[in-house]
């Protein structure tokens, strides 16, 4: 593609943005490289109108980088609990603590510095520093690898090294050193609003005379898809142990791996007995326990089957280490919960009315 080329798309999705592109989002209202920086991370695998009221409760109990470091993690797990994808608050949280310390709490400038923070990659960094500074930094979130896949054609899965460098030279030769914030925003809201994953909205596109996938009838053909596989199953009895205050049992998980620092239910292998597990595990004396219908919950890289198992307590019990405690169920939990275990919880707050 020549300069004059690479200067019509530009211009051309610039005019689009003007008219079309989506202005009024709260983190575009007094940008600084904190808000957006929470924007980005909350939009990672969450739809904008999902993200505005978690974002907007986060600024108001999280103004800055400041208060956020020195918040307990349970806290910003709490504030995140429901949109799932926990690495993301802990990264968070982690990097804003190194920025109070090696930054004075004021949000890196230098891109390779902000590549260097948990939780952020090229495309983001890209995206903080273009968007609250006016940087000149190129993006490839996943709208970006979708419109530029289609307009070029460039065939095979982006999770591939050879495929995602391509990308990158394409999104680093269009982007503009002017307006390159407004750019940036442009690509993400064409892919989210007209270049769509299963229904591109061709006739409304501004690049739909040289788009090689629409010339050609191919839209949904790119980007590649990832190859399949199949996700082992792994099974587990959830427990809601509801004591005589009609208080449920939950565990703290370890920092790390799966659901690491969120408050969970506690668990069993499948197929355990209940009853006698709860006597020799913990101590308690079960009364009755109803099986509720199975759930699954799907991982990047597993299936868990969860049988959840709601057992009535005969009395109530002291919980003596800090990695336990009761919790009424129609109160707001003190950390974040996973996906599974508010279901379940919302269940039985919801069979008790
Ligand atoms: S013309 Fe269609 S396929 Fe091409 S970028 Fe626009 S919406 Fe996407």
């Amino acid at each position: 593609m020549s300069s004059q080329a690479h200067s019509d798309f530009a211009h051309r999705l610039l005019g689009w943005f003007d008219r079309h592109g989506r202005h009024g989002l709260p983190w575009q209202q007094r940008r600084t490289p904190y808000r957006v920086w929470i924007s980005e991370i909350m939009l990672q695998q969450t739809q904008v109108a999902t993200v505005i009221p978690y974002f907007e409760r986060f600024m108001a109990r999280f103004p800055d980088i400041g208060t956020l470091a020195a918040a307990e993690l349970d806290t910003v797990l709490a504030h995140w609990s429901g949109l799932g994808y926990y690495a993301r608050a802990r990264n968070l949280h982690r990097a804003a603590q190194i920025v109070h310390r090696q930054h004075d709490g004021h949000f890196p400038e230098d891109i390779e510095q902000v590549q260097a923070l948990p939780g952020i990659g090229r495309s983001t960094a890209g995206a903080i520093l273009s968007l609250a500074l006016g940087q000149h930094h190129a993006i490839l979130d996943g709208n970006c690898k979708r419109v530029l896949a289609r307009c070029f054609t460039i065939e095979g899965w982006p999770g591939r090294t050879a495929v995602a460098n391509t990308l990158w030279q394409q999104t680093e030769r269009l982007t503009p050193h002017k307006r390159t914030a407004d750019f940036n925003q442009a690509m993400m809201d064409l892919g989210a609003t007209v270049c769509s994953r299963s229904r591109p909205n061709c006739d409304s596109c501004p690049l739909a005379a040289d788009c090689r996938a629409c010339i050609e009838g191919r839209q949904t053909d790119f980007p590649g898809r990832k190859p399949k596989k199949i996700l082992p199953v792994r099974e587990t009895v959830m427990l809601l142990l509801q004591d005589s205050e009609d208080r449920i049992l939950l565990q703290r998980r370890p920092p790390a791996g799966i659901w690491g620092g969120l408050l969970s239910l506690p668990e069993l292998p499948a197929g355990s007995d209940v009853t006698a597990a709860g006597r020799e595990q913990w101590g308690l004396q079960v009364e009755e326990a109803a099986h509720w219908p199975p759930l699954r919950h799907t991982f990047s890289h597993f299936h868990l089957d969860i049988t959840p198992v709601h057992a009535r307590l005969v009395t109530t019990h002291a919980v003596h280490d800090d990695t336990w405690l009761w919790h009424h169920p129609q109160d707001t939990a003190p950390g974040g919960l996973p996906t599974p275990v508010a279901q379940l919880l919302d269940r039985l707050s919801k069979s008790a009315l």
